[in-house]
């Protein structure tokens, strides 16, 4: 699933060239999308609204139209946006007109969403009510950090992984931001030291900015709105390295099961805790 590198990356391939543009029109293909919102309904809203900014919180992209209409779309496992295809394919479930461009939505899985707010008071609940706070957020700080983990037995790993918590981490960017750290993702999030959670912060928003740098991660079907894949994938710390040397010390990697993910550490550099933490 693509998260907060690969949504950015989308973001900033398309921003220049639908910020500005009027969304002529909007051809929402399958009513699953948009649920429980009727097609219609979504496309009356927005169609002939100019798009403002494209904007992401999270792993969501926001297409912010004039009059404080708000398109938010989440991509799920295997949505992509491409611009200018050369051609649909029955996967196409929705179609941004915006005149010099047209703009597709592909996804074969259909758990892409596209969620429709009327106000930024609107819009600002919907993400309240979903995602923490962004990591390059000023007040994403080791305080806030602890705040959060404070008196907290789940896993360090599930913690992450909680969008509400913490906006735009997955599994990837978890189990890279984990090694950095050397902290074991079963560790209890609670029990961190001032420290390490500090170590954790840093290792967080350097692995989303690696991401970032190298254009996405493409395990899977991640691609940019070009159909380009990223390349973060070569640059995987541990993450889907199993049996391979760990690059700090050479330690075989292993995989474990953490917040019912499949999760890769090196088991020198991040030593596991000493009593199992419950399982969430
Ligand atoms: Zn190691």
């Amino acid at each position: 699933m693509p998260e907060l590198p690969e949504v950015e990356t989308i973001r900033r391939a398309l921003a220049p060239h639908v910020e500005g543009r009027a969304l002529g029109r909007l051809e929402v293909r399958d009513a699953r999308w948009c649920a429980p919102l009727a097609p219609a309904e979504v496309a009356a809203a927005c169609e002939q609204r100019t798009v403002g900014r494209l904007g992401r919180r999270g792993k969501y992209l926001v297409f912010a139209l004039s009059g404080d209409v708000f398109l938010t779309l989440h991509l799920r496992m295997t949505g992509t946006l491409l611009l200018d295809a050369a051609s649909d394919t029955p996967h196409t479930r929705v179609v941004f007109d915006l005149g010099a461009h047209r703009l597709s939505f592909v996804d074969p899985r259909r758990f892409g969403t596209g969620e429709l707010q009327l106000g930024p008071d609107a819009h600002e609940a919907f993400l309240a009510r979903r995602l923490g706070l962004e990591p390059f957020d000023p007040g994403f700080t080791g305080a806030h950090l602890r705040d959060l983990a404070r008196g907290r037995r789940a896993p360090v790993k599930a913690f992450l992984l909680d969008q509400k918590r913490i906006a735009g981490v997955g599994n990837i960017y978890a189990d890279e931001a984990l090694f950095r750290a050397r902290i074991h993702p079963l560790r209890a999030v609670g029990t961190l030291k001032r420290a390490q959670l500090e170590d954790l912060r840093e290792a967080v928003i350097a692995s989303l900015q690696a991401g970032i740098d190298a254009k996405g991660a493409s395990i899977d079907d991640f691609r940019d709105p070009y159909g380009v894949q990223g390349s973060f994938q070569d640059q995987f710390l541990v993450h889907l390295r199993e049996g391979r040397p760990c690059p700090r010390c050479e330690t075989t990697i292993v995989k474990l099961r953490a917040a019912g993910r499949g999760t890769y550490v090196c088991p020198r550099c991040q030593r596991p805790p000493r009593r199992a933490t419950t399982q969430a």
